[in-house]
Order: structure tokens, then sequence, then C-alpha cells
């Protein structure tokens, strides 16, 4: 991509003023990125994948442990059993330094291919540059990437490093950085002191250059909050910002940033001050958000537990307006004794007591049918449905939905007196 912006076009500039990578870093790099190892075959056969050596190994319980040491070149190794004459090994290694007052990070891809009888063979080329600016913007140097479905950085090696559009495949985790480093005054001024707190690099320096409450929360030792909100930047820093300054100066530590947010969420869900110290800092985090989140859950089944009841008192309500010139109705022969349900929380009881659905399937708001209980002694025995059209018994349903022994003494008895409900309806 051709540098566009003045920014753009100053790292395009200054790029070319980058020293290459040294031997040094090199050596060091394919030191310190992949192990150096020897093949074992079968038969005890080592060969060091460095140098290409062979020689007759010696005791494998040790070897296997402790490694070996190559006659020929002298390098220590690590023994693998493998009957494979070829091995390859990709890492990426980083260098942070400094170029014309940028902040750079350097990315190099490593290629390690060792072939039994050969000497390995090593390519470092570098891939991509972070150029941070003092005031945390950051432009991208980078080599083109060729499309594959599998992985995102397979690279061209044809390209050139120039500025491109960013993509996480230039958020690079090196296995190794060169321990020689350089950083722009402006950095160490906003508090980096050589720890980068489990951050990348290019999120710390980024973050502290362009937002004086990161630097704030690095200055303060507050590392965790400054964790959470680099890593999550959906949740909002301001809004816990003035919450945040109270813990600086009080000199307390939140360990468990996203803990303590949630728990400064619930403080304020209550209508707590989130200003006063007392609240802000707890001396047992953990115990005081999980108290206020036991008064969450209360307050929440409360609210479900009141809904609940409005929507119960509507169904009530409804039930009375169909069916309130019925209730009362009842007809008895001996022991059997059959009469309207005379509410919702009665529909409520008899479906657990038969352990039917007349209340789930809200049967109170049928507005052409009429439900009785049919009892013995005040238990419950079955219910029955009569439709107000035919007054003919639609059904009678015992526990589960199976009949009893009085299913037809039941039917018989309301279609007698079904004449009963008529009168009501014309009443
Ligand atoms: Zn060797």
């Amino acid at each position: 991509m051709k540098p566009r912006t003045k920014l753009q076009k100053q790292v395009a500039e200054q790029s070319k003023r980058l020293a290459p990578i040294t031997q040094r870093q090199k050596d060091w790099a394919f030191q310190n990125c992949f192990d150096l190892q020897a093949r074992r075959l079968k038969s005890g056969k080592l060969t060091c994948l460095e140098c290409g050596h062979s020689w007759k190994g010696g005791h494998v319980l040790a070897e296997s442990i402790c490694g070996c040491t190559c006659p020929n070149c002298g390098t220590e190794l690590k023994v693998i059993n493998s009957q494979k004459q070829t091995f390859k090994y990709a890492e990426y290694f980083g260098i942070i330094t400094v170029c014309g007052g940028f902040q750079v990070l350097r990315y190099f891809f490593l290629e390690k291919h060792c072939q039994v009888g050969n000497p390995a063979r090593l390519f470092c080329r570098e891939v991509v540059q972070h150029w941070i600016t003092p005031s945390g913007k950051c432009e991208i140097m980078a080599r083109s990437r060729n499309m594959s479905i599998f992985y995102y950085d397979v690279w061209n090696w044809s390209s050139e490093l120039e500025i491109r559009r960013e993509h996480h495949a230039h958020h690079i985790s090196p296995v190794a950085v060169y321990p020689h480093k350089r950083y722009i005054s402006e950095v160490k001024r906003n508090g980096f002191m050589g720890n980068f707190h489990q951050l990348s690099p290019r999120t710390l320096f980024c973050n502290i250059l362009s937002d004086s409450r990161m630097e704030t929360l690095l200055k303060a030792e507050q590392y965790d909050l400054l964790r959470h909100f680099s890593v999550r930047r959906s949740q909002s820093l301001e809004d816990y910002w003035a919450s945040i300054k109270i813990c600086i100066r009080n000199k307390y530590t939140v360990t468990d940033a996203s803990l303590w947010c949630d728990y400064l969420d619930l403080l304020r869900f209550f209508g707590k001050d989130v200003l006063n110290a007392k609240l802000v800092c707890p001396i047992d985090l953990k115990a005081e958000h999980d108290r206020w989140m036991k008064k969450k859950t209360a307050w929440q089944e409360r609210q479900k537990r009141e809904e609940e009841r409005k929507r119960l008192l509507k169904n009530e309500q409804a039930y009375q307006k169909l069916k309130a010139k019925f209730i009362g109705l009842e007809f008895s022969e001996g022991s059997l004794y059959i009469r309207v349900l005379k509410d919702v929380n009665e529909f409520y009881e008899e479906g657990n007591a038969l352990k039917h659905c007349v209340f789930t399937n809200e049967y109170f708001l049928k507005p052409d049918t009429l439900v009785f209980t049919a009892q013995i002694n005040g238990k419950r025995i079955e219910t029955v449905e009569v439709s107000l059209e035919t007054l003919k018994v639609i059904q009678s349903r015992g526990v589960c939905n199976e009949n009893t022994e009085y299913h037809e003494q039941i039917i018989d008895l309301v279609n007698r007196d079904a004449h009963l409900i008529r009168k009501r309806m014309t009443a």
C-alpha cells in the first residue's frame, strides 16, 4: 500500500534507516527460539540435527532425561526418538528498538529445516514492524500475506515490507524477544519500567501513550485494572474512573478487576454511592461481591414472583368475569360431591393434586367450558370439563389423566343435573 498520510510517509521513510538484523541477534534468536536436537533411532544411533554428525549413542534413559553432547560440534542436544529424516520448525522472534523518535517493534519469521546428515538450514525474515508514535498512534509495515484457508500468516516472500492496513495477523506473539531492548523516553516517562504486565508491547505502549488514565493505572501499580481495560475495550474505563481514582487515593489495589467492576455494577444497581471509599475499597472484595450478588438475585426473584402474582391476578379477574355466575354451583349424590372450581388458585391446586394440565394449559380462560372438581370426603377424585354449548361432559379425568372407579357415576351425575347449569346461564 502506498503511504498516504503524513505519518505513513514518515514511517516509510524512517524504516529505510532501520538497520538490518545483525548476525549476533540472529544467532541469539535461533539459540533461544528452537530446541537443539539429536535424533535417535531404535538402534541407538544418534544424529546431531545441528551439524548432521552421527554416532553410536550410550545409555538410553540418561540420554532421554539429560540429553547428549555432539562429539563433532559440541552442542548440548535434547534427544528425540524418531525415524523421520527431515524436521521443519517455525517461530516468531521480536526486537524492541527505537528509530527516528518512534518506538519500533520488529517481528521476524524464523524457520529451521533439519535434515539427517546435513547441517541445519536457518532462515530469518522480517515480516512485521509496528511503528508507535510518542502520542500512541501506530502504523504497520509488513509483507503481504498469501490467501490460505488454514493459516492467516502465510507470508508472501516476494513482497516487501510496506505500509499495510492493520490485520490481526500483524499482532504477533513472539516466542522470544531479544534481551537488549531500546525504548523511547516517552514510554519511560509514562511509567513503563520494563515489565509488560502480560500485555503485548504494542497494547501497553499505545495505551499508556494515548490515554492518560492508562498511564495513571500503570504508575499507581493498578496492573489488573490496566490489563482489564486494555483487553476489554468494550467496557468503558470512563464508567469506573471516578471510583478507580478513589481506590488509588486510598492506596487500595484492585487485584481482580473484572470482579471489582461487577461489584461496582451491583452497587450502582442498588443506587449506592460509588464514590464512597468504604464501599469502593472493600477489604474482602469476594465476600462483598457475593453479598450484593445474593441481594440482586433475591431482588430478581421477588420481581419474578411479583410479575407472576400480577399475571395470576389478571387471570383471576378474567375467570371471575367469565364464570362468576356458575361459582357455587354444586351437585351431590351420596358421598360424591361435584362443584365448579371457585378461582384460579383452585385450578392450580386441582392440577397439582391430580397431576394434570388443568392449570398449566389455562382451562380457566376457556370461555365455552366449565370446570368442576369431583370430590369424595374432601378428596379430589376427578376433574370434569363440561361444554357450555351442549351442557355435556367433554372429559373427566383423575390422577395423571386416568379414570377412577367413580368415573361413570360422575359423568351421570353431571349430565343429569346439567339443567342447573342452564338455569344459571339464563339467570
Ligand atoms: Zn553437531
